[in-house]
C-alpha cells in the first residue's frame, strides 16, 4: 500500500479573537513541534491569519474560502493573491456549512480548486451526505456526484502538472465529511467512514489513473475526537482529519494529533 503523509486540519470557523488565537497557539504550536510524520494545520478566520502565519511557521495556515477570480466586484471574498500575501498554504474549499448556508455548488467549489491550484496553493476539496441521503442509501452517488461534477468544472486537464511538485503534499486534498456527523457529536463509526474513503479511493484511481489516485490524500472530518481518532486513523484509506470542535482548545487538538500521527 503507497505511504501517505497524514493531514491534520483543525477548522475554527468563526470562532476567536487575534487574541485567543495568539494564546491558542503559545500552547499548541510547542506541543506538536516535534511531529514531523505529518502536516499539522489550523483553517482560521480570515483576520487572524496575517500575524499567525508569520510568528508560527511550523503549522500549515488555511483560510476557509477563497474566490477564483483575481480581483473585482466580489463583495466578501478573498482571491488567491491576498491569501498568497499572509503566506497561507491553501483554503478549505465548499465545507458542508458554505454548501448549506452560502449557496456553494459542485460548480463554484471546483472553480476555487482550480484557482487555487493554478497559484500553487493546496485546496481541500470537502464532500459529504447528509443524513436523509444516506438513510436512504444514495451516499454513494451523492458523493461520486460532487466528485465528478467538482472536478469537471476545474477546467484542469494536466493534473500531474497541476497537483505540484511535491509527491508526499499534492495540492489538491480530499476531506470526506458526512453531513449527519459535522458537530452533532455521531462520528461515523471507522468501518463507515473507511467504506466510504474507499469508495472515493475507487472513483478517483478511475479518474486520476492508480499511481495519482494512491497519493491523493482523504482526510476524514465529523465529530472527531481524542475517544475515536486513534480507531478512525488507524483504518487505510484515511490520511488524516479534519477536526471542527476538538480543535477549539489547544491542549485537546495537541493530544488528539498526537494520538493522529502515531498511526501515520
Ligand atoms: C468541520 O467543521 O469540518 C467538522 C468536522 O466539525 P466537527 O469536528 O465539530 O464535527
Amino acid at each position: 500500500m503507497t505511504h501517505r503523509r497524514k493531514i491534520f486540519v483543525g477548522n475554527w470557523k468563526m470562532n476567536k479573537l487575534p487574541q485567543e488565537a495568539q494564546a491558542f497557539c503559545e500552547v499548541f504550536a510547542p506541543a506538536v513541534a516535534a511531529v514531523k510524520n505529518a502536516d499539522v494545520g489550523l483553517a482560521a478566520a480570515a483576520v487572524l491569519i496575517p500575524g499567525l502565519t508569520t510568528r508560527y511557521r511550523g503549522l500549515q495556515w488555511f483560510a476557509q474560502n477563497c474566490h477564483w477570480a483575481a480581483s473585482g466586484a466580489f463583495t466578501g471574498e478573498l482571491s488567491t493573491a491576498m491569501l498568497k500575501s499572509v503566506d497561507v498554504s491553501g483554503s478549505l474549499v465548499a465545507h458542508s456549512e458554505r454548501r448549506q448556508m452560502c449557496g456553494e455548488t459542485n460548480t463554484t467549489a471546483g472553480q476555487r480548486v482550480a484557482a487555487l491550484l493554478g497559484a500553487g496553493l493546496q485546496a481541500i476539496l470537502c464532500i459529504g451526505e447528509t443524513l436523509a441521503e444516506r438513510d436512504s442509501g444514495r451516499w454513494r452517488e451523492v458523493l461520486q456526484e460532487q466528485l465528478e461534477q467538482g472536478l469537471a468544472a476545474t477546467g484542469i486537464k494536466n493534473w500531474s502538472a497541476a497537483l505540484g511538485s511535491d509527491p508526499e503534499r499534492p495540492l489538491l486534498t480530499f476531506a470526506y465529511e458526512p453531513v449527519w456527523a459535522i458537530g452533532t457529536g455521531r462520528a461515523a463509526t471507522s468501518g463507515q467512514a473507511q467504506e466510504a474513503h474507499a469508495f472515493i479511493r475507487g472513483w478517483l484511481i478511475n479518474y486520476f489513473g492508480n499511481d495519482i489516485a494512491q497519493r491523493l490524500r482523504i482526510q476524514y472530518g465529523g465529530s472527531v475526537t481524542l475517544q475515536n481518532v486513534d480507531e478512525l486513523m488507524s483504518m487505510p484509506d484515511i490520511d488524516g482529519a479534519l477536526v471542527g470542535g476538538a480543535s477549539l482548545k489547544p491542549d485537546d487538538f495537541a493530544q488528539l494529533v498526537l494520538r493522529g500521527v502515531r498511526n501515520a
